[in-house]
């Protein structure tokens, strides 16, 4: 029997912050902590503090979801499920990050990248409803994509690593080698936040929308989801994240899709509606711990 007062918990774990939640959906929310990402010990003993004290006022939670950032294993059959991959993070690679909320809580508990709960988010209260097929994209400080294809969160192998595909570096236009470790100008490698810092010599957020970063950014990003319309062919795609949130961005990542498409993907929703297809989150700077509240929710549908 479904509990009308049943709450659940939510963990977004970010690289930077973890923002941990409890409540029922985004009217709801009854308590809120965020706290620095420090080593994997510290933070989830955080975590599990927060938690064991809400429900020390509530009562039991019914289920708890953990948006993590990644790469990560999200596979239950996998040995190495619940564990943080290795990652240039320090301290983070191989930490069985899900193993120290399973000792502590005895409740179902659901474990995905952060990017897939925040399209689950979307799903449930934002501008995923209703939809079979959507990508949610975060640009920030790193990239990377939650997909829902036809009804179901896409993992396949481990998940998608949608900021690490290549793309179309023209260096005469711009020389930069790009950021990322593994691949250099890969799609995160050219545009995230960070590589948009270490380019021009100062943050994105002290660039004006005027200055060329943003055509630059715009080009980059727009390639990246012609590449996604193509080979998903989702039905939107969501673009969140502190980058990718700019008002003046978005208008010109419609426009450039656009034309490179070109006419070739032959729905409505593209040729005559790009600003529908192409949008923000509804959830903004939620989605990503309202997306673990998600899972936590579909993690008791589940069990
Ligand atoms: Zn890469």
């Amino acid at each position: 029997m479904k509990n009308n007062n049943q709450l659940y918990g939510g963990i977004e774990g970010g690289g930077t912050k973890f923002v941990c939640a409890v409540g029922t959906e985004p009217n709801d929310i009854r308590a809120e902590a965020q706290f620095r990402t420090t080593t994997p010990q510290e933070t989830m003993a955080q975590a599990v503090d927060f938690f064991k004290q809400q429900e020390s006022s509530f009562g039991k939670l019914a289920s708890i979801g953990f948006a993590c950032f990644g790469p990560l294993d999200p596979n239950p059959s996998s040995p190495t499920y619940g564990h943080v991959l290795p990652t240039p993070k320090p301290g983070w690679s191989n930490a069985n990050v899900l193993g120290v909320l399973c000792s502590a809580f005895d409740i179902p508990i659901a474990f995905d990248t952060d990017v897939n709960g925040a399209a689950l988010g979307e799903l449930n209260w934002g501008k995923g409803q209703g939809l079979d097929t959507f990508i949610y994209l975060t640009v920030g400080t790193g990239i990377g994509g939650g997909v829902f294809v036809e009804r179901k969160l896409l993992h396949g192998l481990l998940h998608p690593e949608m900021g690490h595909i290549p793309l179309q570096h023209d260096k005469t236009k711009d020389p930069f080698d790009g950021v990322c470790p593994f691949h250099g100008d890969c799609f995160e490698g050219l545009a995230s936040g960070v590589a948009i810092e270490k380019r021009w010599g100062q943050p994105g957020s002290t660039l004006p929308p005027e200055h060329p970063a943003w055509d630059l950014e715009a080009d980059y990003i727009s390639r990246a989801l012609a590449t996604y319309a193509y080979t998903i062919s989702p039905q939107r795609i969501i673009i969140g994240g502190g980058v990718g949130q700019l008002l003046h961005l978005l208008p010109r990542i419609q426009k450039k899709t656009y034309e490179i498409i070109n006419g070739y993907i032959q729905s409505p929703a593209i040729l005559e509606d790009i600003e529908n297809y192409i949008v923000n989150p509804e959830l903004g700077n939620l989605s990503g711990v309202l997306g673990a509240l998600a899972l936590a929710k579909q993690a008791l549908l589940e069990n």
